[in-house]
């Protein structure tokens, strides 16, 4: 018995991967499918916050107003938050945690460099998770027309 048997919901829509995954890949959020960035791979850093402008996929607008991503700031600060947490954790269970050595100071020293090093991964996550807040899952996306942003500045586009 499937679960569409089980609560009685009857859906046409197709099989989509669940929210988290779909932030964690960058995907659209609205389709679940289209990339949100022009290249796969965030460490060609000259590439790495290039958008489409509009979901390959269902159209869905990624630029909803002018300066939108200016607020993935508060997703990246979560990310990295998260991060540190878990190294934090990491390096607690596995090197221990002292304030009468260097052990702190060598976790800060790593946890700086880990940050750094996930830079790419953390502002693309951001923006994914950023943009997921303002647009919705929409189970019938093949045939509903994505909403087109009204505050949008043509010569303000990318403009950060
Ligand atoms: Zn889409």
């Amino acid at each position: 018995m499937d679960l569409i048997e089980i609560t009685g919901v009857k859906s046409s829509a197709e099989k989509h991967m669940p929210a988290i995954m779909s932030i964690a890949k960058c995907k659209c959020p609205r389709c679940r499918q289209g990339n949100m960035f022009v290249d796969k791979n965030p460490y060609h850093l000259k590439h790495t916050m290039q958008m489409h402008e509009t979901c390959p996929v269902c159209g869905q607008a990624f630029n909803l107003e002018v300066g939108f991503y200016y607020g993935s700031g508060y997703s990246s600060y979560a990310i990295s938050i998260a991060v540190s947490v878990f190294s934090f954790v990491v390096y607690a269970l596995t090197v221990g945690m002292s304030v009468n050595d260097y052990r702190f100071l060598y976790w800060i020293i790593i946890n700086a460099i880990l940050l750094v090093a996930l830079q790419p991964i953390i502002m693309r996550v951001a923006r994914s998770m950023w943009l997921a807040l303002f647009v919705s899952y929409d189970s019938n996306w093949r045939h509903n027309k994505a909403d087109v942003p009204e505050r949008t500045n043509d010569t303000q586009k990318n403009n950060w």
